[in-house]
């Protein structure tokens, strides 16, 4: 059996798996129900952890662990300095712990080790140091009055955070909403996907080790409908519920939100779009548009994968970038030459082979593409395929792209705008009037411009339209998960 290596306080389960339990109230538990369910590992197939199966009672203990430790705990009422470095010394030993955590989301969900280890174990501590920073030294408006009093604002902690994750980039996206949520002085209860549940329980391990005191940070594992991640968002004694998932579940959840009144965040599903004109670096375009596509398997909110390119610039980029897409090493996402791994689940396999059915009716030209053994599906790119399709049209989640040629400027802006998503876009161009008219032009939350994937974590992210509702990053994150309170002084 495969074990977690070093994995602070993992047990075995009866039939030889590591078992991975809920944590709640300082405790790693089983459920109370004491079933379990397999965290199956995309590439081999097979189960490799045992998972604590939580109900609604287990949401419910984690709620009021949550509650306990925010109304009578140190936590919130500790300085932001003393938060700053137990989140600090939190973050130095999710960077001793990188292996295993790496290992984990490999395993639960096929991402290549060069991208868990190199990329998200270390995105993921800075996050919680960059947030334990901000909390600890952003200044606060103080307003001086025409009538000689002065207005300052608090910004004190919302109480119980409910934090709802997907399974593409499991640690670091949970780590986008844990660790602003915990700077500002929040309790948290996390449900990680189903499919990606093991780094979220060792993270909470290693909350623990730090010194971050019991009940702050609660996880609890499970499905969402009719099970921990309904009856979590359905708690009347939750005050923020963060979600980050697809954009019909976003709506699930902002009706039970609704129901108590709790504020919702919301990052949802993408078609992003990336506009490649005459003028471009074409280097650079390719680069970037392979990137923006085919990483992570384009399991990935923002991929860009809807390209429009300038006509006459049409043959030659089809030609290099699908040569591009080619020579990428699909295999074992262990393997540290591996570029594409499988996709994360049979289910999500399915979906994702189900498109190919349709492209001959889309009219568009398919080159590569191969439907592997196992849940492997190679770069495919779909040339010129009709408006209305649903490869031009769906968010597919997987590494399949269409090219599409373009003829004026405003039909391109037209063309990225045309969509029921608005999470980002990408533009390549050498003209700089240009860049800035189509970025303001697009209804997008981020255009990058000539690159992609570079976030600075104090700007805003998030979507406009069917890709989310509110932002994450800096004070953004800052005016959701507190009570921002005015204080008005007689001087
Ligand atoms: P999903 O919506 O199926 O699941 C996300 C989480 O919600 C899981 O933990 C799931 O158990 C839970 N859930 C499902 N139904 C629920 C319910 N009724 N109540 C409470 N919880 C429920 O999404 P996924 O398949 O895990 O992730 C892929 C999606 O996430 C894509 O659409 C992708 O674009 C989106 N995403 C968006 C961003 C962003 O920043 N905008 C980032 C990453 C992924």
């Amino acid at each position: 059996s495969i074990t977690v290596p070093g994995a602070a306080g993992s047990s075995v389960s009866d039939d030889g798996l590591p078992f991975v339990g809920h944590v709640i109230d300082g405790e790693e538990v089983p459920s109370r129900s004491g079933h379990v369910f397999p965290s199956i590992d995309p590439y081999t197939r097979e189960p490799w952890a045992q998972v604590a199966l939580g109900t609604a009672v287990d949401a419910g203990l984690a709620v009021a662990a949550a509650r306990r430790a925010f109304d009578e705990g140190p936590w919130p009422r500790m300085s932001a300095g003393r938060r700053r470095e137990l989140i600090h010394r939190f973050a130095d030993l999710i960077e001793e712990h990188a292996d295993e955590l790496a290992m984990a989301d490999t395993h639960d969900m096929g991402k290549p080790i060069t991208q868990s280890r190199g990329n998200d174990v270390p995105r993921t501590a800075l996050n919680f140091r960059f947030f334990a920073d901000h909390a600890a030294l952003t200044p606060a408006e103080v307003l001086p009055m025409d009538s000689g009093h002065h207005t300052y604002t608090r910004f004190d902690p919302a109480g119980v955070v409910v934090a709802i994750a997907p399974w593409n980039f499991p640690m670091m996206l949970e780590s986008w909403k844990v660790a602003p949520a915990l700077a500002w002085g929040n309790t948290v209860v996390l449900k990680p996907a189903e499919d990606s549940p093991v780094s979220a329980t060792i993270m909470a391990r290693l909350a623990l080790e730090a010194g971050i005191p019991p009940g702050v940070f609660n996880v609890v594992h499970g499905y969402g409908p009719d099970s921990v991640g309904e009856a979590l968002t359905g708690n009347p004694d939750v005050d923020r519920i963060t979600f980050t998932g697809e954009s019909t579940t976003g709506k699930a959840i902002a009706r039970a939100a609704s129901a108590n009144l709790v504020p919702v965040s919301l990052e949802l599903g993408g078609k992003g779009a990336n506009v490649v004109f005459e003028d471009a670096d074409l280097d650079n375009a390719i680069d970037w548009s392979i990137r923006a596509v085919f990483t992570n398997a384009g399991q990935v909110c923002l991929a860009g994968s809807r390209i429009y390119v300038e006509r006459p610039l049409l043959d030659e980029f089809v030609d290099r970038f699908a040569a591009a897409a080619n020579a990428m090493v699909v295999g074992d996402p262990k393997d540290p030459v591996t570029q594409i791994g499988p996709l994360s689940s049979g289910a999500h396999y399915t979906k994702v082979r189900g498109y190919f059915d349709s492209i001959p009716e889309s009219n568009g030209r398919q080159i590569g593409g191969e439907l592997g053994e196992g849940w492997f599906v190679t770069p495919t790119v779909v040339v010129e395929p009709d408006r209305d399709s649903p490869h031009q049209r769906e968010e597919i989640f997987g590494p399949i792209v269409t090219i599409t040629p373009f003829d004026t400027e405003d039909e391109a802006i037209r063309e990225v705008n045309d969509s029921p998503y608005g999470l980002n876009a990408m533009v390549f161009t050498e003209d700089l009037t240009r860049a800035h008219r189509v970025s303001a032009a697009l209804v997008v939350g981020t255009v990058w411009v000539n690159c992609f994937f570079v976030r600075d974590l104090r700007a805003p992210f998030g979507g406009a339209k069917a890709s989310g509702v509110g932002r994450e990053g800096g004070n953004f994150s800052r005016e959701f998960f507190t009570e921002p309170k005015a204080v008005v002084m007689q001087m």
